[in-house]
This record gives C-alpha cells, sequence and structure tokens, in this order.
C-alpha cells in the first residue's frame, strides 16, 4: 500500500462512521421480520432467554447454523441454565458436545457457567465489560449478547456482517486486513428502537442473501446504497485472503478388537487438543510420515487398513494411517468397550471417522447429522 493509501485507510478508521439513513435501517427491520429464519434461540414474540443466547453465541463460533440448529436443543434440555452446567462433570458436558466439534469451547462454556453461579448468582450479566471477563467470551460474543438479550444498540461483526459491510462500501480489501474499518463502520449501525432484531437482521442479510458467492441483489433490502452491487463488483468483494499452505502432521492409531468384540480406547489428555475425549491409541503427531515398523499397543494380528483418513484441525491438517489387529488381553482390563457402549462416550469426529474406516459404525449423536469433522466454518 503506498503511504498515501495508508494515511487515507488510517483517517478512514478514526472518523466517525456514517449515520445510516433511517429508510434504510426500516427497511433491512422490515425484510428481517419476513424472511428470518425461525432458529431455536431465537424467542419468536418473547424476550429472549440470556442463556439461550449465550450457549447459542458458543456453538456458532465456529460451526455452521445447520448444525448448530440440530444439536442446541438437546443441549439446552440437558443444561436449561448455567448452573445445571456449572453442576456437571467435564464427561458429560463434552458428551453433550459431540457432533459440534472445537471442545475447547465446551470446556470454556463450562468454565463461563461457574463463573456465572458462583460470581454472578447463577444469572448472565448484562454489561459487555462482565460478559468479556468471562471464560471464552471475546468482544464479538459479548456483544453478540448484549444485542440479543439485553436490547443494547449494537452490531457485533461476525463473517456475514463484515462481508456486508465490505460490500456496501465497496472495501476490496480481505475482511480480515479491513477489520478495523469495518468496526468503525458498525458502529454506527446498531437499531435503538428495536436493537436484537437491528442485529440479528445483520447477520442474517449475510447468510442468506450477500452470500459469498451469487449474491441475491434483487432481493435485498440496501440494494440502492449499495456501492459494490452499482458498480458491479459484488463478485470481487471481498478480496480473498492471500493463500497459505496449511501445515501436515502424520500418525498412526490403532484398532485393537478383542476376541469378545471390545475395543480399546483411551482418553486424552486435560487441556491439549481433543482434551478429555476419548479416542485410539496412536502415536503423536508429527511433521513427516511415520517411517519406522509400527510399535503396536498390544500384541496379535495386525494389518495395516488401506487408504488414509485425513481430518482438518484449525491450524494444520492431520493423515493418520490405521492398523487394526486381533489381539488378546485379559477380560478384566478397564479401556475396553463394544461399540453399542460407545454412546456414553466423549468420542471425537476424528475418532468416529477412525472407527468406520476400520468397519466399525460408531453410535449416532442423537439429534446430530454426521459430524462434519469439527472444522466448520462457523456461522453462515
Ligand atoms: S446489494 Fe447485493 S452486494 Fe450489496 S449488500 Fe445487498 S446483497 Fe450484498
Amino acid at each position: 500500500m503506498c503511504p498515501s493509501t495508508i494515511v487515507e485507510a488510517a483517517a478512514a478508521v478514526q472518523s466517525p462512521p456514517p449515520p445510516v439513513p433511517p429508510e434504510a435501517r426500516a427497511a433491512l427491520r422490515a425484510w428481517y421480520l419476513r424472511a428470518a429464519r425461525p432458529l431455536p434461540w431465537r424467542a419468536a414474540g418473547e424476550a429472549p432467554d440470556p442463556w439461550s443466547v449465550l450457549v447459542s453465541e458458543f456453538m456458532l463460533q465456529q460451526t455452521t447454523v445447520a448444525t448448530v440448529r440440530a444439536r442446541f436443543p438437546a443441549f439446552l434440555a440437558r443444561f436449561p441454565d448455567p448452573a445445571a452446567l456449572a453442576d456437571a462433570g467435564a464427561e458429560a458436558v463434552l458428551h453433550a458436545w459431540q457432533g459440534l466439534g472445537y471442545y475447547r469451547r465446551a470446556r470454556l462454556l463450562h468454565a463461563c457457567a461457574r463463573e456465572i453461579r458462583d460470581r454472578h448468582g447463577g444469572r448472565v450479566p448484562r454489561q459487555r465489560a462482565a460478559l468479556e471477563a468471562l471464560p471464552g467470551i471475546g468482544p464479538y460474543t459479548a456483544a453478540a449478547v448484549a444485542a440479543i438479550a439485553f436490547g443494547e444498540p449494537v452490531v457485533p461483526v461476525d463473517g456475514n456482517v463484515a462481508r456486508v459491510l465490505a460490500r456496501l462500501h465497496a472495501i476490496a480489501r480481505p475482511l480480515t486486513r479491513a477489520m478495523p474499518e469495518l468496526r468503525r463502520l458498525a458502529a454506527g449501525l446498531g437499531d435503538p428502537e428495536a436493537p436484537a432484531e437491528g442485529a440479528q437482521a445483520w447477520i442474517e442479510l449475510g447468510a442468506l442473501l450477500c452470500r459469498p458467492r451469487r449474491p441475491r441483489c434483487g432481493d435485498c433490502p440496501l440494494a440502492l446504497g449499495c456501492r459494490a452491487r452499482r458498480e458491479g463488483r459484488q463478485g470481487e468483494i471481498p478480496v480473498p485472503p492471500p493463500r497459505t499452505a496449511r501445515p501436515r502432521r502424520y500418525g498412526r492409531a490403532f484398532l485393537a478388537r478383542r476376541g469378545d468384540g471390545r475395543i480399546l480406547l483411551r482418553r486424552r489428555p486435560e487441556g491439549g487438543l481433543l482434551g478429555g475425549m476419548m479416542e485410539l491409541p496412536g502415536t503423536a503427531w508429527e511433521d513427516v510420515p511415520p517411517g519406522d515398523p509400527p510399535a503396536f499397543p498390544l500384541s496379535g494380528r495386525w494389518s495395516r487398513v488401506p487408504g488414509r483418513v485425513r481430518h482438518p484441525f484449525t491450524h494444520f491438517a492431520l493423515e493418520l494411517e490405521l492398523w487394526r489387529g486381533e489381539v488378546e488381553a485379559p477380560a478384566d482390563q478397564p479401556g475396553w468397550y463394544l461399540p453399542a457402549e460407545m454412546a456414553g462416550l466423549a468420542l471425537s469426529s476424528l475418532t468416529r471417522r477412525l472407527l468406520r474406516h476400520g468397519g466399525v459404525e460408531p453410535p449416532a449423536v442423537r439429534g446430530a447429522r454426521r459430524p462434519s469433522g469439527g472444522a466448520a466454518a462457523g456461522r453462515e
């Protein structure tokens, strides 16, 4: 970027946001009331329940609306208020989170519920500063809860809202780089007359009309003021981020099966990736494919399952070899499960994928579609 462009960009970030014409705000709200999807965490005609809103926002941080829609009712039925979740054990929380991926959020939501129980009398706090002080809640989630649950006239900037704003103002830069400017623009968007609907209308507009590809400009309530549409540049904005190769890691997993059909599982260490979840035993994940002969966890008849299991994590892609073995082990040894008994365990989608690759169908996650691999791109 040349120096004058940098100066212009800095000035743009510091100057106050442009006001939203009242007719545009009214058109957006009217469209939202007509077109909004009925989602289980949206209260139709009632005051929204802050706990429901907070749980849904945790789930939506990195998982698509379709997956959250399927999992949310069962989770909320099991943990209907902060105290119910705070009093539950970690295993129960991880189990209920199955199918949503990114299990770190389940642990943070659990810690958040405990803090709400212990420091806020069991009620979700109203103030944004108090919300942001809770585990797992950053500025976006705090703004979303403040707007939707407590009627603060703010518009949280998620990927949907960022895309809409970039197109409305024809900001031809990758969204991550344009974020300071987009936040400044969003600062003037809150609807003082209907804050919750106002915030959700912007998110919904990005999800339903101003979609990443082929935006439906003909139906858009903001089309008249949209610079990208006027200039015919909807397809170019937002500019995609520069491509960076995701590092790859490799390892082996072992599907050990006893004569009575039981399969050996172990628990991952707390605190790390997939912490506390059950998995097949395996090697460490390394930067190069395993070369040495496998060191099997038990003696038996082992054979390699053809192909590889690939699994995307946020910061790397994992590629595992799977080895299947018929083994002998004492009947009273802990850690061995029949497939049907795995319904009560917190199994990651990676473990489910490995089991299927090895010819074992894991129990279905109740109320969910087949897990997407836990690497969904978030709200849409
Ligand atoms: S007119 Fe089209 S590009 Fe502009 S905000 Fe609406 S849907 Fe998005």
